[in-house]
């Protein structure tokens, strides 16, 4: 299929190892870098190409499966410098860890434990096995669980890497029967506003804005703060056992409410052309200096990297794609006269300083995002804005029931009940 591309996630966990093979997983990794840098040497040295892998394999304390991916990606970077010159030469000096790859059932393997956790065995040295348990988010686990046990779910590759004097492994995944439609070749952009208390959407086509959504789920906020408070009388008590039982609950419970809600975004992008969905970057939201008590307050509660994950792999298994761009100015910027100040916000209201625009704070946000997100990926102009449609505000049930059910588009659309427009305080 033209235009579209296997579901792959690469799934990233730490290394709990058992005790007395700690030192194991650092040694391959050095060993893989002296491999790598050897490699590089020989070939710099004009040894033919074809007898350097059985030349550094004889020497190579690692699997033979192992040292012939590093040896073939070392080859590929001194190719890569051949043929595109300004790649830089690949150095043979460099010191410190290099990732250990290896295929699935080869180099590494991974089984469910009778705990519901899941072990790994890399094989790292020849005869030397490092066994023990992954640890991760809840989400990554979960697709994993799930690969291990489905036949819809491929494991191929992985890499053992050592990141911040801790071993972990990113685990590739591939849906063998899933295909996501290109991010370049959509005509909707749905940009999503993630916050501790609700998510807004909206979507942006080349006509103008298509509608906007505020998803309100204001018991995650009041839930974890009611667990913190039990939490904090248990530990002056010392109960540890209980304090675990509910984290555990306050986990499983905000986990269920953020699947809920990812599903419900997907499933209302579903309803326009060719839909994208985009979110800021995360990560460039922290390089980024100029966001003062929102933006902390955002990236302090734990909603939004959990959220914008669920969404883009349940988005992944509707075909959509998803994309990021960066949050700089999202919440001040004017989405009409794109008068750009930060006093044009104060707390869920938005009033342009210039053009007088009033809104939605949030939901300015998520047509700036949406914005944002045409100009970084799409080649159609965005569209010159005059007015904006009401918000529509719903409110997720916390009973936990599905108040919107599995997508037909006007299903979707007939929750949205409340038709308040524009501020809400
Ligand atoms: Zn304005």
């Amino acid at each position: 299929m033209l235009g579209s591309n296997r579901l792959t996630k690469t799934l990233v966990f730490q290394l709990d190892v058992e005790s007395g093979n700690e030192d194991l997983i650092y040694d391959a990794v050095l060993e893989a870098r002296a491999v790598y840098n050897e490699t590089i040497r020989l070939a710099k040295q004009g040894v033919e190409w074809q007898a350097i892998p059985d030349r550094v394999a004889d020497d190579a304390d690692l699997v033979k499966n192992t040292t012939q991916r590093i040896v073939a990606k070392a080859l590929a970077a001194m190719k890569n410098y051949y043929e595109h010159d300004d790649f830089g030469q690949p150095s043979h000096t460099k010191d410190g860890a290099y990732p250990l790859r290896a295929n699935y059932e080869e180099g590494y393997d991974l089984s469910l434990t009778s705990a519901g956790e899941v072990a790994f065995r890399i094989s790292a040295k020849p005869y030397k096995h490092i066994e023990g348990i992954l640890k991760g988010n809840d989400a990554q686990l979960d697709i994993l669980k799930t690969a291990l046990t489905s036949d819809e779910w491929k494991l191929t590759t992985a890499e053992t890497l050592w990141c911040d004097g801790n071993p972990e492994l990113h685990v590739n995944v591939t849906n063998t029967e899933k295909r996501v439609r290109d991010k370049q070749n959509s005509q909707t952009i749905v940009g999503v506003d993630v916050n501790e208390d609700n998510v807004a959407l909206t979507a942006l086509s080349a006509d103008g804005v298509e509608d906007t959504l505020v998803i309100d789920f204001p018991e995650i906020k009041f839930e974890r703060h009611r667990y913190f408070t039990i939490r904090k009388r248990i530990q002056k008590a010392r109960k540890d056992s209980i304090h675990t039982v509910l984290e555990g609950r306050e986990r499983r419970f905000v986990r269920d409410r953020l699947h809920k809600i990812s599903r419900h975004i997907v499933e209302w992008s579903h309803q326009f052309e060719k839909p994208c969905i985009v979110f800021e970057d995360l990560k460039e939201m922290r390089e980024s200096i100029d966001y003062g008590t929102r933006m902390n307050r955002r990236l302090h509660h734990l909603p939004f990297r959990a959220l914008q994950f669920y969404t883009t792999y349940k988005a992944s298994f509707a075909g959509i794609p998803t994309a990021w761009i960066n949050p700089e100015y999202t919440s001040q910027r004017c989405p009409m006269c794109e008068h750009t100040e930060r006093a044009n916000r104060n707390k869920k209201r938005f009033k342009c300083r210039s053009c007088k625009h009033q809104d939605h704070s949030d939901r300015s946000a998520s047509v700036n995002i949406a914005v944002k997100g045409i100009e970084k990926h799409q080649n159609w102009n965005v569209p010159a804005l005059n007015s904006l449609p009401t918000v529509r505000k719903m409110r997720r049930q916390a009973s936990g029931a599905v108040n919107a059910p599995a997508v037909t588009h006007d299903a979707v659309r007939g929750h949205h009940t409340d038709g308040s427009v524009g501020v809400s305080k």
